[in-house]
């Protein structure tokens, strides 16, 4: 069995998570311990022991940590890969890229615990100075999601080791192994006891205890409804919060799009990743002039999408991640047909050679705003097409979302693309690309009902991982 990491030991836990391939049910990936709110007291306890030290760590130890992880990352990124597409059910090209950006993202973070500096300022007053500095923020909490097991934590983690804070993370029930895998080689890449805790069981009783604990600060990545009761229980603690939640992200195709370019960035956006990506394309507003051209191309690129084993080289499209997640995606077909829109195709529930959680890419047209499947976040294989009169209607419908992670447009005039960047309401927003699909030295989040909190990511990662000390000295 595969055991928490808490204090510099691997310690065991009951009842065990048994891990399964959603694309095989019968394949067990392995089994992880489940941990109590015992365990998750002396978790925070052993990274607040090792707070003091750690924070004052020189930059160059951090670094090196950090680089030896991102090394050993990459260097095993086809068998990390294979793991997470067995765990989860991504594709295996879209798996070892996603370790492979882990890897990056310790690099990054490598370096940016060398690069953090403070400014020099001169006071208003004669014969003071002013020194403004940055200082981590103590104990972080991180809370991580079932869609990426291992770019999610290696995001919050490599940022918050970097500045000199230490962790305890409580991933996804669903994907424990990637989780553990980082967990094992943090440790051997050098980190002292207690600065990285891994706590692996339920989120109902870990995230509580986690909270109860005493930690300073806490990064989620969820659902919408976990995070705004946690972001609630935060406040009422004094915890410093960061959110990720849903999204609900245009893609709005304009008259003038190339159409195969129109067509492959929805295709991408929508059902890549089995569409489990909170920056998924799942609206997808097309203006007038082209949409029945659209609609047909896609419908057509769509149908022929091939869904099977993640391990299967010619799978584009794996399994949905878990029975919960394929029973909510056909009860929003069914909703979507009960409320009028028309199924182009897809939405069945398939049966393959192994007992898996697949799923027919499923694309609705003739979809209204007011619709369940324009509104709500769905998080699987299923979108929406929303026909728009004209580009100002296309960016209103757009817009028309209580989330505000990502958005795009496919268009050829520089114009149109530049109004779409300036008036779109959501964090991230791309031009004749696929909604989904960001860089990983550049801020990651949204507006709205998306995110709380500073950015993730990229320098930007510092405002949530520091707190700023401002001191003055008389000369
Ligand atoms: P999803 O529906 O995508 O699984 P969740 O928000 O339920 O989204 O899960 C995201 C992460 O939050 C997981 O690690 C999960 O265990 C954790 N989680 C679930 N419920 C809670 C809770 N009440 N408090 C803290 N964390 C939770």
């Amino acid at each position: 069995m595969h055991c928490n990491l808490i204090n510099g030991e691997w310690r065991g836990g009951q009842p065990a998570i048994v891990n399964r391939n959603p694309s095989d049910l019968d394949d067990v990936v392995g089994e992880y311990a489940s941990a109590g709110a015992d365990d998750m007291r002396e978790a925070v306890a052993a990274a607040r022991a090792a707070f003091p030290a750690w924070s004052r760590s020189t930059p160059q130890q951090r670094a090196d940590i950090l680089d030896a992880a991102g090394s050993e990352i990459l260097a095993r990124k086809i068998e990390l890969g294979t793991l997470l597409a067995r765990e989860e059910g991504k594709t295996l090209p879209e798996a070892i890229g996603e370790v492979a950006r882990a890897g990056q993202i310790f690099k990054f973070f490598a370096g940016e615990a060398l690069r953090a500096q403070g400014e020099l300022v001169d006071s208003v007053r004669p014969g003071v100075e002013v020194l403004i500095s940055r200082e981590p923020v103590g104990v972080v909490g991180l809370i991580t999601p079932w869609n990426f097991p291992i770019a999610i934590p290696a995001w919050k983690a490599a940022p918050a080791l970097a500045f000199g804070n230490t962790v305890v993370m409580k991933p996804a029930e669903l994907v424990p192994g990637s989780a553990w895998a980082l967990a094992d080689i943090l440790q051997r890449a050098g980190l002292p006891a207690g600065v990285f805790n891994l706590v692996m069981g339920s989120g109902r009783v870990l995230g509580p205890a986690l909270l109860d604990a005493g930690i300073d600060a806490l990064s989620f990545t969820g659902s919408q409804a976990t995070g705004e009761r946690l972001a609630a229980d935060c406040a009422a603690r004094g915890i410093k919060v960061q959110l990720e939640m849903g999204g609900k992200n245009p893609l709005v195709v304009a008259d003038d799009a190339k159409l195969e370019q129109a067509v492959e960035c929805a295709l991408n956006g929508a059902f890549y990743s089995t569409g489990q990506r909170c920056t998924a394309s799942s609206r997808l507003i097309v203006c007038s002039g082209i949409h029945d051209q659209f609609v047909g191309r896609l419908m057509e690129r769509t149908a022929a999408l091939r869904v099977g084993n993640a391990l299967a080289a010619e799978t584009q499209i794996g399994p949905v991640a878990s029975e919960s997640q394929l029973a909510g995606n056909l009860g929003y077909v069914e909703q979507g047909l009960a409320e009028g829109a028309s199924l182009l195709c897809g939405g069945e529930r398939l049966q393959l050679a192994t007992r898996g959680y697949y799923q027919s890419p499923a694309l609705f047209a003739g979809c209204t705003p007011q619709m369940a499947i324009s509104r709500e976040e769905i998080f699987g294989p299923v979108a929406a097409v929303l026909r728009a009169d004209d580009y100002e209607h296309a960016l209103a419908l757009a817009n028309d979302t209580p989330f505000g992670l990502a958005s795009g447009i496919c268009t050829q005039s520089l114009a149109l693309a530049t109004h779409f960047r300036r008036n779109s309401e959501a964090g991230m927003v791309m031009v004749n690309l696929p909604t989904a699909g960001v860089d990983y030295h550049v801020p990651f989040g949204g507006r709205k009902g998306s995110s709380h909190g500073p950015r993730e990511q990229g320098r930007y990662a510092a405002e949530f991982y520091t707190t700023v000390k401002t001191a003055y000295i008389g000369l």
